[in-house]
C-alpha cells in the first residue's frame, strides 16, 4: 500500500496483496502517476505502486482494475466554504 497520506489531494491506495501486477492501471492513468513496483508481494507479484504526487483523482484505475480489493481513490472532501458558485 502506498504510504502517502496527502489529505489535501486526491490519492490512489494500492493493496499489494490483492494487486496481480497486470498493469492496466499504469496504462489507464491519464496522468502516469502509476507504475508496477521492484518489490514483490506474497504471491509473487511486483505490484503497482504510486509515483507520490499528481493523481487528480479521476477513477479511472479502480474502474479498470479487475481485482476486486487492489485499488481505491481516496478524494479529500472540501470544506464549504472553499464551494463557490459557477
Ligand atoms: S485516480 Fe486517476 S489520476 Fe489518480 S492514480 Fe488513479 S487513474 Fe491515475
Ligand atoms: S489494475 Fe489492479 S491488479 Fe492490475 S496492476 Fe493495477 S492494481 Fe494491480
Amino acid at each position: 500500500m502506498s504510504d502517502v497520506q496527502n489529505k489535501q489531494s486526491p490519492y490512489p491506495v494500492i493493496h499489494a496483496l490483492e494487486c496481480k501486477a497486470c498493469g492496466r492501471c499504469v496504462l489507464d492513468c491519464p496522468k502516469q502517476v502509476l507504475e508496477l513496483g521492484k518489490v514483490l508481494n506474497e504471491r509473487g507479484y511486483a505490484f503497482a505502486v504510486y509515483k507520490g504526487e499528481g493523481c487528480s483523482g479521476c477513477g479511472n484505475c479502480y474502474y479498470t482494475c479487475p481485482e476486486p480489493n487492489a485499488v481505491e481513490v481516496r478524494v479529500p472532501k472540501v470544506p464549504k466554504k472553499e464551494i463557490t458558485e459557477a
